[in-house]
């Protein structure tokens, strides 16, 4: 048995790197919080993904494949999603339906396994209300006028993780006055739906759960009271997670909710995150027209998880050199049995994966094929054969629609006249553009083949 280094991992909760310990290590939980679906997730999204993605890759590696639990929801009910539908004049389901099949797309180009359970919060209404009936019993949330509301100022630990006090938080959060609030600060756990929302009966009326509760009851059902890992990007420490740890360890009567709370920093556009809501965004699918996957998953990784990145156009040039290069060195070449031991060792320093993208150039530098094709694959990189990522990379053939349809019309033309050799030329002629026909009870359609 090969020594494995020991994993550290930075604890938001501490603001300290720390020894990685799993409760249990026959089975490592990690839970990340994933998007909301009700449009295209754009490169900011992908952070986290990319992030922990690599983390559940170090940890299967670290565990045993079959000795890690890695949970990423979907939340696929909000505002956003009821406005959206609201538009379209269509139900809700579809509008997520259609996003989670196009963020799946997405998010597979990145090469980004699946997790293990990807729960979606509308198939997990009854937890989230087992878990408020707790909280109302333990004396850790109130009704009023049919909202369920968290009581902050009965709970002595509120602000564990973003350490701050009341006061702070109300001095700095747009909190939502509402009238039948206790203390401004309090949050909603279940609301009444408006005329035409969804709505779930619950003992309060028919309602809607808060975004809070949603991560809490699917960690629970999924992980259980209390798991190792929880991450998502550093603008979800507060009031997302504040609000989950208080939640759940309130529900459960547990002193901690997750052991490891990790959070990736931002990617940026000229210096401010990128947001829906500033509209400085480009989506993982309008960038994956021009770029390969993985020239976005190695861009990612390029800067560490915590740092913030900056998004631009020579990055994603200078990412795609440096794939170029390494897959020249790699050819077809099969990976080692274990990834080289200064990489694994950077990649337990908390994830320092520009570290370990240093010591990938060390070994493509050194020629070591085998162990560079290893180490790569443990960050999800150089799945391909160099002739696989040429030929992706190979530049576009100009396709001209009408040009296209022009020699079909004309093969039809020949055929009718029976001139088959004409007919055959043409279609090899479009064949060797990648272009290839296929003939049906409706005509001749067309598709690019590469
Ligand atoms: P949202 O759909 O806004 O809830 O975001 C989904 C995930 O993406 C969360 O973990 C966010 O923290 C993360 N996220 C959103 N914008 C960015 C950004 N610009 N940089 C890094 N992470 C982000
Ligand atoms: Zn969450």
């Amino acid at each position: 048995m090969v020594e494995q280094p020991e994993l550290l991992v930075h604890n938001s909760l501490t603001r300290k790197k720390e020894c990685f310990e799993p409760l249990d290590a026959s089975l490592v939980r990690m839970y990340v919080c994933g998007p909301t679906v009700y449009d295209y997730a754009h490169i900011g999204n992908a952070r986290p993904i990319i992030v922990f993605d690599t983390l559940f890759r170090l940890l299967r590696h670290l565990y045993g494949q079959e000795h890690v639990k890695y949970v990423r929801n979907i939340t696929d009910v909000d505002d956003k999603i009821n406005a959206r539908a609201a538009e379209e004049g269509v139900p809700i389901s579809e509008i997520t339906a259609r996003t989670i099949r196009k963020f799946h797309e997405d998010i597979a180009a990145l090469n980004v396994l699946p997790p293990t359970v990807e729960p979606r919060a509308t198939e997990h209404i009854a937890e989230m209300i087992a878990i408020i009936e707790k909280l109302i019993d333990r004396g850790c949330a109130y009704v009023a006028e049919g909202h369920v509301l968290y009581d902050v100022s009965a709970d002595p630990d509120y602000g564990i993780l973003s350490k701050r006090t009341l006061d702070e938080m109300m001095a700095g959060a747009r909190v939502e006055v509402a009238p039948y609030k206790k203390n401004p600060m309090d949050f909603v756990l279940w609301k009444p739906s408006k005329e035409g929302e969804p709505a779930w009966n619950s003992p309060w009326g028919a309602g809607r759960p808060g975004w809070h509760i949603e991560c809490s009851a699917m960690s629970w059902k999924h992980l259980g009271e209390t798991f190792d890992i929880h991450g998502g990007g550093i603008d979800l420490q507060f009031p997302h997670h504040e609000n989950e740890i208080a939640q759940s360890t309130c529900a459960h009567g547990t002193p901690f909710m997750a052991r490891y709370w990790m959070h990736n920093g931002f990617l940026q556009v000229e210096g401010e995150k990128m947001s829906k809501s500033l509209g400085n965004f480009i989506t993982i699918h309008e960038l994956l027209q021009e770029w390969p996957g993985e020239v976005l998953r190695l861009n990612m990784l390029r800067t560490h998880y915590r740092a913030p990145i900056d998004w631009t156009r020579k990055g994603l040039e200078e990412s795609k050199k440096v794939l170029d290069k390494w897959y020249q060195v790699v050819g077809d070449a099969q990976p080692a049995e274990r990834p080289d031991e200064a990489v694994l060792a950077a990649l337990c320093d908390d994830l320092a994966t520009p570290r370990a993208i240093a010591e990938l150039h060390r070994l493509a530098k050194e020629g070591r094929t085998a162990e560079l094709k290893a180490s790569a694959n443990l960050m999800g990189l150089l799945p391909m054969t160099a002739e696989e990522w040429f030929e992706t990379t190979a530049p576009k053939v100009e396709i001209d629609e009408a040009e296209i349809e022009r020699l079909i019309a004309a093969r039809a033309e020949a055929r009718k006249r029976k001139d088959f050799a004409e007919a055959d030329r043409i279609r090899d002629e479009l064949a060797a553009k990648g272009i290839v026909l296929k003939d049906g009870p409706e005509g001749t359609t067309w598709e690019v083949k590469r």
